[in-house]
Formats: C-alpha cells, sequence, structure tokens
C-alpha cells in the first residue's frame, strides 16, 4: 500500500506481512503433545501444573493425538523397537511442528549407552529443541517452549523447514 494512503486511513487499517501474522498465531497456541516413556514425562506433568502454569505461553492444550498436536515433546528413553513408533507418531502431526527433544536420555541416550538405546531422537526424527538434565527442572520446560516460540517468529511460512533431514530410519 502506498505510504500516503495509509496515512490517509490512519489508526483503521493495519499492514503487515503474512509471516508476522501467522507466527503470531502459531507462536501463542502450541498444542503440545507429550511422548513420555520415562521419568521425564512426570517433570512435563509439574510444568503443566498450576503451579507453573504453561497456559501463561497458551500451550495448555495437551492433546494425546498426534493430529491435533503441534508441539512433540519426547520425554525420556527411547529404544531401537520404539524407534518406528515414535517416527509414525511425529508423521501423523500436520505440519507445522516443532520437537522438543526433554532430557539427557532424549537428546543423547544419557546413561543407556547400549545397543537398545537411541542415542538422541535426532537420529529418528529433527529435533528443534533440547532440554539438558537428568531429570531438567519444569521450568526448563517453560524455557525450551519460549525458545520454540522465538524460533517460530523468524520462519517463513512458506519453508519446508526439514525438507532436508535425513534420518537413521529414511
Ligand atoms: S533423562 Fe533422567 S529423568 Fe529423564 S528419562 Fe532419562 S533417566 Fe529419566
Amino acid at each position: 500500500m502506498a505510504l500516503g494512503l495509509e496515512a490517509k486511513l490512519g489508526e483503521s487499517v493495519l499492514t503487515t506481512k503474512l509471516d508476522v501474522v501467522v507466527n503470531w498465531g502459531r507462536q501463542y497456541s502450541l498444542w503440545p503433545m507429550v511422548f513420555g516413556t520415562a521419568c521425564c514425562a512426570i517433570e512435563f506433568m509439574s510444568a503443566a501444573a498450576s503451579q507453573l502454569d504453561i497456559s501463561r505461553w497458551g500451550a495448555e492444550v495437551v492433546r494425546f493425538s498426534p493430529r491435533q498436536a503441534d508441539l512433540m515433546l519426547v520425554c525420556g528413553t527411547i529404544s531401537y523397537k520404539q524407534a518406528p513408533i515414535l517416527k509414525r507418531i511425529y508423521e501423523q502431526m500436520p505440519e507445522p511442528k516443532w520437537v522438543v527433544a526433554m532430557g539427557a536420555c532424549a537428546s543423547s541416550g544419557g546413561v543407556y549407552d547400549n545397543y537398545c538405546t537411541v542415542q538422541g531422537i535426532d537420529e529418528i526424527i529433527p529435533v528443534d529443541v533440547y532440554i539438558s538434565g537428568c531429570p531438567p527442572r519444569p521450568e526448563a520446560v517453560l524455557d525450551a517452549l519460549m525458545k520454540i516460540q522465538d524460533q517460530i517468529k523468524g520462519e517463513s511460512v512458506l519453508e519446508d523447514r526439514h525438507k532436508d533431514f535425513k534420518g537413521i530410519l529414511d
């Protein structure tokens, strides 16, 4: 819109970019889905409970159907036997979607450096934010959520962020 016309319309019209307005909606309405396999999932429950109240970031609508979620939190150890299930559930989530690896086990296998444990879920699916700790404190979940929101702010709504990702099951 020409600058002169915009000035004439005054405060009745707001011009912006598609990325900005869509990402504003996305970042404050994340619907998490917890893929909880071990102790870290308990810390997520604490982050979602009333004392810390994840709804302050607009992410309280926790879903247990991947088709209704756009933020996957992997909380716990993943074995190679579970890996195809994790990948299938990730693929069932609609785009756009984001992934948090919560805790040492999900991020790197943790202390379970053995033949049956995936050494980090980024061997299977793309990860946006890693949370360190065993277990991480629930506040760290909120920190990860804010990092995802910051990341969304800078994304293009037309770009496929994961087009080059190749995991061990691809
Ligand atoms: S990182 Fe620690 S607390 Fe979390 S699932 Fe692994 S062993 Fe349990």
